[in-house]
């Protein structure tokens, strides 16, 4: 006897009790649960409710052709895989290919054999197993190639028949089991790819098998771009026919998160152009294609001359679009310049050299690099730098303001200032220092000697803040002459650095370089002191009040500290505040107006004087002039030097001191060196005079024995 089989269930239909009693006896026998149905109802009912493993049945029932019912079971796809055997009549061949039709697994004779009925039921049992395994296989594979946005095809050479998975469908945008034919898919490729592709394809090794991998482009259905990654093995069938199995792997999102990192890692995300990592590399494989054909070239770095000014002075949104006009602007000098676009070879130091033209990048802030690949003189490089200076200099439109920029630059050329992109960088940057430390708007050639002199400056950095914190700065001071009453009694604070070995180090030079290390304050601090207390000394020594002129650099009237630091040296030294004054230059009132605004009115409240200098060489906005709590003006000496020649200038001196008078404010007139300088400004009705005519600054001694003379008596007398 057979083992019994209790998880299989046969559910055994047909009207003729005596048939199906047999039939059902005969499978218990063998092993098997039965369910016995007489009518079509009875076996829908139980086959709903226990799901027979598989279905014996009469072709005829009282109430539903047995045709009718397979096809009525079909019609759940739940049931689509159990197997159905038919009995019928063996010559019935109509009804039996109608069964089929209907979805009938097999079929069986009558009158039944059992031992027939038996085996069948066994073997369509095993054979749906297998049929189930292979089905789960298959939607496993399914789902993995859909988790791995894989689809997979096959095509044979003998048929020219393409096969294809659901994802394979899904990824070019297909229905689900859309039977797409060889053409349908090649013309979805763009033309060059599927060239490529075709030749992959075509050029078999009859031996044997050969693998293809290939990245191309494919318009989906929906008229879609995707990337795919192809993968496909050629295998011969024999020295004709072959078979291609392929795999294709929809890369779109990773090739644009690919892309968006370079683009993070390469490029500015402010202007778009390529950053300094870009520019290096880029550089580095310039220096060696340079190398290998025996040429040179050149990198130039650019910055914007005072472009902090107009950051602080119009906001950081202004700045920011500043920056990016002026990356349009260097695009526009360069119009071969191909760097607007992502292009992976030219980030790759091992991809092979493409044809490189110049290009731009920005390397931080307001610095900028052009790369000069294709020159056969250095004449070339001078007007390249000329073409951007002149696009650069031309004003540009910021929220309705007009900016006029100046920049200044540094050049350095391979092989001669450098072998590497490194050290090329280095040395443009510091012939740019030195195009700036030479009053900025021009551009330089590095050359050894520069080297030198950035070096000098490091050191004279280091003994200035040495200087700056052992106290071995000066003030001197040098006097105004008050012509209508011929007295001195206000005196202008210049600050002096005699260096142990370099001597003298003018304060043109060491102020700014002061504020650029960040001493400013340290030596303003000091400043504020020493001059209060200079007051006090004179007060002390009985010399007429003087009221001493203090010089401010913007950095300092930007800091928060400056009123309550001014405050307080006047408290030490008890002094009144109408002895001290403030000089501030005009660039400063064009910075952040109301901080600025807020920072005077503190000063002038304290009883501080405050005096506009080098009046006439910036902006001259008369508006400053009513707005700011200024009480004197200085008109810059460069006027006075000039107004002697009748021309423009001796107008503006002239002007400038009338609406002095009408606004009602002291009038200095800075550098006057001439007899003929100071009697203009006498004719003109100037209140006070500074210059060397009178005396230049002295040290404190020197200005004690210059009240005690009174030398500017005598030559006043003489005119
Ligand atoms: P400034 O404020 O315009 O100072 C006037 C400059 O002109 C001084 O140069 C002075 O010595 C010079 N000078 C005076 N009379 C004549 C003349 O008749 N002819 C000529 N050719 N020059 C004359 P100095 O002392 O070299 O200062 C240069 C600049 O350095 C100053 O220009 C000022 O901007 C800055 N500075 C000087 N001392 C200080 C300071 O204590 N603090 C700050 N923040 N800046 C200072
Ligand atoms: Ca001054
Ligand atoms: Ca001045």
């Amino acid at each position: 006897m057979t083992s019994k089989l209790h998880y299989f269930s046969v559910l055994v239909i047909d009207a003729n009790n005596a048939t199906r009693f047999a039939a059902s006896d005969s499978l218990k026998d063998a092993g098997f649960d039965t369910i016995e149905a007489k009518n079509a109802k009875q076996a829908f009912m139980y086959f709903n409710q226990l799901q027979p493993d598989i279905v014996v049945m009469d072709m005829d029932l009282p109430d539903m052709n047995g045709i009718e019912l397979c096809a009525e079971i079909r019609k759940n796809p739940r049931n689509r895989l159990i197997p159905i055997m038919m009995m019928t009549d063996k010559n019935d061949v109509e009804s039996i290919i109608r069964a089929y039709d209907a979805g009938a697994t097999d079929f069986i004779d009558k009158p039944l054999n059992h031992l027939v009925l038996e085996q069948r039921t066994r073997y369509l049992l095993r054979s749906n197993q297998v049929f189930r395994a292979l089905e789960h296989k298959e939607r496993m594979l399914e789902q993995a190639e859909r988790i791995a946005q894989l689809g997979s095809w096959e095509w044979d050479s003998r048929n020219n028949q393409l096969s294809v998975s659901k994802e394979y469908n899904r990824i070019l945008g297909f229905a689900e089991d859309h039977r797409p034919t060889v053409k349908e898919v090649l013309y979805s490729v763009p033309e060059i790819e599927r060239k490529k592709l075709l030749k992959h394809f075509n050029q078999r090794d009859p031996q044997g098998q050969q693998s293809v991998t290939l990245q191309h482009r494919l318009t989906n259905d929906a008229g879609v771009i995707r990337i795919l990654r192809h993968e496909a093995k050629i295998q011969q069938i024999n020295d004709v026919d072959y078979t291609i199995y392929g795999t294709i792997h929809d890369i779109t999102e990773e090739v644009a998160h690919k892309e968006q990192i370079l683009q993070l890692a390469y490029y500015d995300s402010l202007t778009g152009i390529p950053n300094r990592t870009f520019f290096k590399t880029h550089l580095e494989k310039a220096i060696k294609t340079a190398r290998r054909r025996g040429r040179g070239l050149a990198v130039l770095v650019l910055d914007l001359d005072l472009f902090k000014r107009i950051n602080n002075s119009l906001g950081h949104e202004a700045g920011d679009e500043l920056l990016k006009k002026v990356s349009n602007r260097l695009l526009q000098c360069f119009p071969d310049t191909s760097c607007t676009k992502l292009n992976m070879s030219a980030i790759d130091p091992q991809a092979p050299e493409e044809t490189m033209t110049n290009k731009i990048a920005r390397l931080e802030g307001d610095q900028f690099a052009v790369l000069i690949n294709r020159f056969d003189a250095l004449d070339e490089i001078i007007l390249l730098a000329q073409r951007i200076f002149k696009q650069l200099t031309s004003s540009f439109t910021l929220h309705g303001n007009n900016v006029v920029l100046t920049a200044s630059a540094g050049i350095a050329l391979y092989p001669v200032n450098g072998q590497g992109a490194e050290m090329l960088l280095r040395n443009a940057d510091a012939a740019l220092h030195f195009a700036k430390s030479q009053g900025r708007n021009n551009f330089h050639f590095y050359s050894s000697d520069i080297d030198f002199k950035s070096k000098e400056r490091l050191s004279i950095e280091s003994d200035l803040r040495h200087a700056i914190r052992h106290n071995e700065l000066e003030l001197h001071y040098q006097p105004k002459v008050h012509l209508k009453s011929r007295s001195v009694h206000t005196v202008e604070a210049l600050v002096r650095w005699n260096h142990p070995i370099r001597g003298m180090v003018s304060p043109a030079q060491f102020v700014p370089m002061a504020e650029e290390i960040g001493l400013v304050h340290e030596m303003g601090a000091w400043l504020i002191r020493e001059a209060c207390y200079q007051a006090k000394t004179w007060n002390q020594k009985g010399i007429a009040p003087i009221r001493i002129a203090i010089n401010l650099s913007p950095i300092q009237i930007r800091a928060g500290r400056l009123v309550s630091d001014i405050g307080a040296a006047l408290k030490e030294f008890a002094i009144a505040p109408s002895q001290l004054e403030v000089e501030i230059t005009e660039t400063v009132l064009l910075e952040d107006s109301d901080r600025v605004m807020r920072t005077l009115e503190g000063i002038s409240s304290l009883g501080v004087k405050v005096a506009l200098d080098d009046f006439g060489t910036g902006y001259s906005s008369l508006s400053y002039l009513t707005r700011f709590p200024f009480n004197t003006l200085k008109i810059d000496r460069s006027f006075v030097t000039e107004s002697v020649n009748q021309g423009h200038a001796a107008a503006i001196v002239h002007t400038i001191i009338q609406l002095c008078k009408n606004l009602n404010l002291e009038v200095v007139a800075e550098g006057v060196e001439t007899e003929q300088e100071l009697k203009f400004l006498m004719d003109h009705r100037c209140d006070l005079i500074q210059g060397f005519y009178f005396s230049p600054a002295l040290d404190p001694r020197g200005f004690e024995l210059f009240m005690q003379q009174k030398p500017w008596i005598d030559l006043l007398e003489d005119l």
